[in-house]
């Protein structure tokens, strides 16, 4: 078991495929002036599962596969297919845009894959073009059908709250689980890193999301349901689906954090919103032993901090954007 310096038992391990996206989107990454990493900088999908392999020795049982976009990167697959045979993975699962899932959905399926997030900010595609810079709505919602088709559950939709942007479809978003099974997830926009546009006044919390779906129905806890990871769920009486909201600002779950973060440069992350990175993707590439990677990757963990430190003064935006750490 992997365990923490406070206790914590890490058992989950969230993979950036690449840091290449086919949106854009505006919270996530700038339209210019990003530099993406070469060919040669990624880790290979051979390095992805050794990596993986290490760390269920080590007690990880569920993986993520994120990015940029997953489903960008050749060979995601069969990678998906091979993670999930590795012993000790009890499940494996993607976060995509959906741009691209309804030409994968059968393959993942069958790959042995069973949960899926889709991001989705707006229902309104004019305002999904300019969210996501050009984005194209009805590929996602075409996504959504087939990963339905396919037999996903459950189907979670991950919709980045944001005033002035999308507040005015809050309640939009929640009706949609009164006839369909779906889980809506709220998410607090997060300050990750220096080149996004996030301001208070941008920023709502989930409180305040609840509120305005308690408007439209009675809304309930529902406590921990499956895989609900950091997310608080709820359920508007009657509705077929679930609505989680994700706190990491107004609520921070760092007291349960369980995860950490692999790069797409093979650099491990035990806190999203910290800098502080082992190099894996280098002692790996100088021929290092399964027993080394292990002990390193076990060393790592006990750097993981206590807790972010958004609302301290002194916290600092990431180096790297959200697409580049595998949000
Ligand atoms: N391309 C995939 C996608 O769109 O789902 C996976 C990568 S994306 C970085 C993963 C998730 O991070 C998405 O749900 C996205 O909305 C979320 N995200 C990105 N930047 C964020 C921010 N500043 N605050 C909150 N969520 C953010």
């Amino acid at each position: 078991m992997l365990i923490d310096n406070y206790h914590r038992h890490i058992s989950y391990l969230r993979i950036s495929l690449t840091d290449r996206c086919n949106l854009r989107c505006i919270y996530c990454m700038p339209l210019e002036g990003i530099s993406l990493l070469s060919h040669s900088e990624i880790l290979t999908l051979e390095e992805i599962e050794r990596i993986a392999s290490a760390a269920a020795r080590l007690g990880i049982s569920r993986i993520r596969i994120t990015g940029g976009e997953p489903l960008v990167r050749k060979g995601v697959i069969g990678l998906a297919g091979d993670l999930l045979k590795l012993p000790g993975i009890e499940d494996v699962s993607l976060t995509t845009n959906g741009i691209l899932l309804t030409e994968h959905a059968a393959a993942l399926r069958r790959a042995g894959m069973r949960r899926i997030n889709i991001s989705l900010d707006t229902l309104d595609a004019e305002k999904y073009k300019r969210i996501t810079r050009g984005g194209d709505i009805q590929r996602v919602l075409d996504g959504i059908s087939a990963a339905r088709r396919e037999g996903f559950s459950p189907i979670k939709i991950n919709v980045v709250a944001m005033r002035g942007i999308n507040d005015d479809e809050i309640q939009e978003f929640a009706r949609l689980t009164i006839e369909r099974p779906v889980h809506i997830r709220f998410i607090e926009f997060m300050p990750i890193d220096v080149a996004t546009d996030w301001d208070e006044n941008s920023f709502i919390s989930s409180s305040e999301t609840r509120e305005i779906i308690s408007r439209i129905g009675t809304l309930r806890p529902v406590g921990r349901c499956g895989k609900s990871g950091p997310a608080a769920m709820y359920q508007l009486e009657g509705a077929a689906g679930l609505l989680g909201f994700i706190s990491p600002l107004s609520n921070h779950f760092c007291d349960t954090c369980n995860r950490m973060r692999l790069t797409a440069d093979g650099k491990l992350r035990t806190c999203l919103f910290s800098d502080h990175e082992i190099d894996l993707k280098t002692i790996l590439r100088s021929g290092v032993s399964d027993q080394t990677l292990e002990q390193t990757i076990a060393e790592a963990i006990k750097s993981k901090p206590k807790g972010h430190s958004i609302s301290e003064p002194s916290f600092k935006k990431c180096r790297r954007n959200m697409s580049a750490i595998g949000g």
